[in-house]
């Protein structure tokens, strides 16, 4: 895999560009590409403290991303994972800061710290008020004299933000950011090392491996560890952060480092809630990627103590799209289900031979599980398979609820039983399928007719004729040969599965997306679904 940029050395600077374009005229950047990198609010009169941020890049949207009325006045960005120099940070100062001064926000690395802190006393000298914190929230080696800065920085950058927004003066802003910095405490897992770019990836966490306690900057953590799932991971992040956890409530900021999916996020959301210390957290920031570490497929987790008055300064509206916003921490209500969608339930009756081809009808497609996922990964997402054996173990469990001895009610009971339990195309058209079976029965119609009426309504729903591509191909022949007993049935089904594979295109679902030279040779796995139920039977 590679990346979507041009060249290294332009990457920045074409990112920032990229940012400014679509920030509807809210930032501007200095001039002074490519060495001085810095991104201004195009909206700043100077009249309040400024806030400059800033780092070596690979960590968007911080800095940059998070400049804006109520957070950063200036973000002054290096190369990736680079500081940038001292020239570039004292461009960002003079450029933002007025007779309330400037507070400079800093993550605690070497380079960052001079440079920003040569910058300030440059930027004194020039008469300016400047002031310099320095971000140390990294909890994974708490014996280190030198703790990282990482994403618990945006704690400082939102609370200091909302303080100088309101017109704070520089020592209370500073004061407040100090205080934040006390008190945020963070700690990082990954499963894999994060891309930089131009460079070919570091191979370093070995498959079912995790990072504990890593940087964001591609330094290896502090130990790895084997990894055993969500629930697992989150318990070691909140192991280490338990300790050092203040008294009282507080609020968590759940950072994504760049490459987790937002599912991963979600799931891992809920097990912080669910950890020993879910309950002592009130609020929550995200998740969402706000302090990444380029693509790395990992998070963050940020804890501060909160107070009242920092509730509000993180609850502050902002119009800054990287930042997620303030929200509760709490449980999501369960309505119930609306009237209706619970249909009645059939009175269960009994019929052992019924009962019992049903169930061996079930047993077989959950046999062919893997074997149909296969076929369905050439074609479609791989999942026909498990939709049908997923169907299949629910119906095998509802059995005794079955109405087993009314034939009409049984094709509609199935047919309910399938429209809640299988996904997919395949689940809803089968629900069709058996539902309109159950309507024909009704009608007086012989169980063989009822099916063709069931057959009838998949191809006017679904839309798909014989020929198209799908379980139609082997679903029509089979029912039309039925009545000459099931071995005939089984013949012309498998005839028909096996036809799908000379068929250049699908004309219904998803493999119509895909192109000939994927399909030929492939049975359609709906197809081929019916042709091994019809066989084995
Ligand atoms: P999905 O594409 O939603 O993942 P499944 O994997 O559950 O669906 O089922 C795929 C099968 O559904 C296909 O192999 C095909 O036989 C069948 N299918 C898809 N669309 C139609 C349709 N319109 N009519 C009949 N069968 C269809
Ligand atoms: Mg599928």
């Amino acid at each position: 895999m590679t990346q979507f940029i041009n060249d290294r050395d332009a990457l920045v600077t074409e990112a920032i560009s990229g940012l400014l374009r679509a920030s509807n005229g809210k930032l501007a950047r200095l001039d002074g590409f490519p060495h001085i990198k810095v991104v201004v609010r195009n909206d700043w009169d100077r009249s309040k403290v400024a806030l400059v941020s800033g780092g070596g890049s690979g960590h968007e949207p911080a800095h940059a991303g998070f400049v804006g009325a109520g957070m950063l006045t200036a973000a002054v960005c290096g190369d990736v994972f680079a500081s940038p120099s001292v020239d570039a940070v004292l461009a960002g100062i003079l450029a933002v800061t007025g007779k309330a001064g400037c507070l400079l926000i800093v993550k605690n690395y070497t380079g960052d710290r001079l440079n920003f802190g040569l910058a300030a006393e440059r930027a004194r000298a020039f008469g300016l008020k400047v002031s310099m914190v320095i971000v140390d929230d990294d909890v994974a080696l708490p014996e280190l004299p030198q703790p990282r800065g990482v994403a618990g920085t945006l704690f400082v950058h939102k609370i200091a933000g909302a303080l100088a927004e309101a017109g704070a003066d520089l020592d209370t802003v500073t004061a407040a950011a100090r205080r934040v910095i006390d008190g945020a405490i963070s700690i990082g897992m990954s499963l894999d090392t994060c891309t930089v770019p131009g460079s070919p990836k570091e191979q370093r966490i070995a498959y079912g491996k995790a990072e504990l306690g890593l940087g964001i900057h591609g330094e290896a953590g502090v130990e790895q560890v084997d990894f055993e799932g969500a629930r697992h991971a989150m318990s070691m992040v909140v192991e280490r952060l338990k300790p050092a956890m203040a008294e009282g409530p507080h609020v968590a900021l759940i950072n994504n480092l760049g490459g987790a999916t937002l599912l991963e996020m979600q799931v891992l959301t809920e097990e912080l809630a669910r950890s020993p210390i879910g309950a002592r957290i009130t609020h929550v920031v995200g998740p969402a990627s706000m302090m990444t570490s380029l693509d790395m497929q990992g998070f963050s987790v940020s804890l501060l103590p909160l107070t009242e008055a920092d509730r509000q300064a993180l609850a502050a509206p902002v119009a800054i799209a990287a930042w997620p916003g303030l929200s509760d921490f709490r449980e999501g209500a369960v309505l119930p289900l609306p009237d209706g969608l619970m249909p009645i339930q059939p009175t269960p009756s009994a019929n052992p031979q019924r009962r019992e081809l049903l169930k061996r009808c079930c047993e077989i497609l959950i046999a062919e599980e893997a074997a149909l996922n296969a076929l369905d990964a050439k074609s479609g997402d791989g999942d026909t398979g498990s939709t049908l054996a997923t169907a299949s173990r629910a119906l095998i469990a509802a059995l005794d609820r079955m109405p087993l001895a009314d034939l009409t009610q049984l094709y509609r009971a199935v047919g309910i039983e399938l429209s809640q339990t299988m996904g997919g195309s395949s689940g809803v058209l089968l629900a069709i399928f058996f539902a309109a079976a159950g309507d024909a029965s009704a009608s007086g119609k012989g169980w063989i007719e009822s099916l063709d009426e069931g057959l009838k309504r998949v191809q006017q729903v679904g839309g798909a004729q014989p020929g198209d591509r799908t379980m139609i191909d082997a679903l029509a022949p089979a029912l039309a040969a039925l009545p000459q007993g099931i071995k005939a049935a089984a013949t012309a089904a498998r005839k028909g599965a096996d036809h799908t594979a000379t068929m250049q295109r699908a004309r219904a679902g998803r493999s119509s997306y895909v192109n000939a030279e994927k399909l030929l040779g492939h049975n359609d796995p709906g197809a081929e679904a019916i042709a091994r139920l019809f066989e084995k039977l």
